[in-house]
């Protein structure tokens, strides 16, 4: 349930945002950051493990396989009381409720996130499908139709000072949490 209060000795932290917002970036800091924390990008382990669908001509990406990765990710750190895990992914609606303490929702200048995906090669279609997603605050919007109010967060991640702050933010929220058993 949404208030249950839960046993996890860490919490769980899940970034999401449109892609070229900074997630993995900001995940590899936090990581780094907090002792003991792990993280899972889900496209990297959904590559790595062979756990993709056909590829989707229209969003010129590979689906994965949702049901293999959410069941890897349950064995592999989310389905036990431990925490300590930091989620990256361009989407947020797939995960069970339960598994998050906080959600970090990046957002970023429209003409910011066009150079960063330009710089990264995809083709106008993709950067314009992107940064259409961004314009609409598809995966704002995806983060509170998903999740309680109080524990989404809307950050800007449009500079290095914004992704500094953001890191302090979540080892600040890793360092005041309090296990409720
Ligand atoms: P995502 O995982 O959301 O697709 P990345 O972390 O791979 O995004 O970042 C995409 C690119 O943008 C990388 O080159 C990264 O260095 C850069 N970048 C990410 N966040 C910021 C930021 N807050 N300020 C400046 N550059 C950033
Ligand atoms: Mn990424």
């Amino acid at each position: 349930g949404k208030s249950a209060a839960t046993p996890r000795r860490k919490p769980n932290v899940l970034i999401t945002g449109t892609p070229g917002t900074g997630k993995s970036s900001l995940a590899e800091r936090v990581a780094a950051a907090v002792e003991g924390f792990k993280r899972i990008d889900v496209s990297q382990l959904a590559k790595e493990q062979d756990m993709l669908e056909e590829f989707d001509e229209e969003l010129d990406t590979h689906v994965i396989d949702e049901d293999k990765v959410l069941d890897h990710m349950e064995e592999h750190g989310l389905g036990g009381d431990a925490g300590g895990v930091v989620v990256d992914y361009h989407g947020c609606d797939l995960f069970p409720e339960r598994w998050f303490d906080l959600v970090v929702v990046l957002t970023c200048d429209n003409a910011v996130l066009y150079d960063r995906l330009q710089a990264r090669g995809y083709s106008d279609k993709k950067i314009r499908g992107n940064v259409e997603c961004e314009i609409f605050q598809t995966l704002v919007e995806e983060a509170r139709d998903s999740y309680e109010e109080s524990i989404v967060k809307v950050c800007a991640s449009d500079t290095i000072d914004d992704m500094e702050e953001n890191e302090k933010a979540i080892v600040e929220f890793v360092g005041a949490w309090k296990s409720s058993v």
